[in-house]
């Protein structure tokens, strides 16, 4: 079955055609500058050249049309008819509350989806768009919405309330939700596989490392626990994002830099973390390498990241009163061996030890601790497109 994958932003739709036997990506590509000057789809077909063509995208609409006329072009096409995609997967960020799983789409869905606009202002509307325009370009063929929000859901109160007063949580259900929701549900079930865990018992922490970044607690592949809140902001220091600070910083940077509320969000989420620290770059790779230049800026946001996410494992290690397994992913998790070795230091509390060479890898699925450690630790690399395939083909099989 052919499962085709969008996750639409305000003026991007990335997708992939995926084919459920085999899990091959048939197709990928991106639409960018969506609704602005300069319009360009990038099709990359399996086994054929990649394909580029510059053309007015006014909306989401035409930008899906586009995709679909790729995926059937006779020569950069990948299948013969529109209807050879059996369904879509759609990520949407936000279900507030209302939903702890993937769902078919219906009217109500929708409407679910845009009651969500004020939780995810700047993704569920463009969501709810890309949404629309592959029910108007493929009338009949299901859609299915896969929510960055569902996996945080069996949350209970005491890890997801916010200690403000409780009518705010009534009135505007302000919470933690936590996002990349179908990474940490495909890594942590993956680690329980990979690891042959008691399925319904195991405690797993996955650290997703990567630009955006977060941790998540599970037990018997449940999430108990996780660091982004209401907003993906909060929890580790990321690319731009600050992650955890104290709320009167707000308030300090607004009134001293005479900036609105809304202006220091956006310091805080565009250029906050590691490149706010450093000064050098959001990237990495950047950063590591002007830290071996003696950059001391760029070390102190390297330590000051590693040493939250040890943070975070030892509070999530005392959330579930232990940890048997625990997995990096994303780009940094899946990449950066050294960030690894590093939060691993940290953790020799809990008899970890990591093995050099095992650590040595990237982006391959492998322990890197010793055959000894008291806590398997791994590395599995993420798949987020090939999730909401499966979440899709569960759905409509
Ligand atoms: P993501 O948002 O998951 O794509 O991850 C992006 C981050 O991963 C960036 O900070 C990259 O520098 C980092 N990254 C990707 N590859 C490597 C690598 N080989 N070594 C170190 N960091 C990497």
């Amino acid at each position: 079955m052919k499962v085709l994958v969008i996750n639409a932003g305000s003026s991007s739709l990335k997708y992939q055609l995926i084919e459920t036997d085999t899990e091959e990506v048939l197709a990928k590509g991106l639409c960018e500058r969506i609704g602005i000057d300069g319009s360009k789809l990038t099709h990359t077909p399996e086994g054929k050249d990649k394909y580029v063509e510059e053309k007015p995208m006014p909306t989401h609409k035409t930008a899906v049309q586009m995709v679909l006329d790729a995926l059937i072009d006779r020569d950069h096409g990948v299948i013969s008819d529109i209807n050879d995609i059996a369904a879509v997967g759609h990520r949407v960020l936000h279900a507030g509350q209302y939903y702890s799983d993937s769902v078919i789409v219906t009217d109500d869905v929708k409407k679910v989806v845009k009651d969500c606009f004020p939780l995810g202002p700047l993704h569920n509307p463009a969501n709810l768009i890309g949404i629309e325009a592959c029910e108007d370009a493929m009338p009949g063929t299901p859609q299915v919405a896969v929510f960055d929000t569902a996996f945080g859901q069996s949350m209970t109160s005491k890890a997801y309330m916010y200690a403000i007063p409780y009518e705010y949580y009534e009135k505007y259900s302000i919470r933690k939700y936590g996002f990349h929701g179908t990474s940490h549900k495909f890594v942590s079930g993956r680690t329980i596989q990979f690891a042959d865990l008691d399925k319904d018992n195991c405690k797993v922490i996955v650290c997703h490392l990567g630009n955006g970044a977060s941790v998540s607690a599970s037990i018997g592949g449940k999430c108990v626990d996780t660091s982004m809140g209401l907003t993906p902001l909060e929890g580790l220091i990321m690319g731009t994002r600050s992650g955890d600070l104290d709320p009167a910083v707000v308030q300090f940077i607004a009134n001293n830099e005479n900036m609105t509320v809304d202006e220091v969000l956006d310091v805080l989420n565009k250029k906050s973390g590691v490149l706010g620290i450093s000064g050098v770059s959001s990237d990495f790779r950047d950063l590591s390498a002007a830290a071996s230049d003696g950059n001391e800026r760029a070390k102190i946001a390297l330590d000051a990241f590693i040493y939250r996410v040890a943070k975070y494992i030892g509070s999530y290690t005392a959330a579930m009163n232990g940890v048997d397994a625990i997995s990096f992913t994303g780009g940094i998790g899946e990449n950066d061996c050294d960030t690894r070795k590093k939060i691993c230091e940290y953790l020799g509390f809990l008899g970890i030890t990591i093995d050099d060479e095992k650590n040595g890898v990237r982006g391959t699925e492998t322990y890197i601790s010793t055959s000894d450690s008291k806590v398997k630790v791994m590395v599995i690399p993420t798949n987020e497109e090939l999730a909401i395939a499966r979440e899709t083909l569960a759905l409509v099989k």
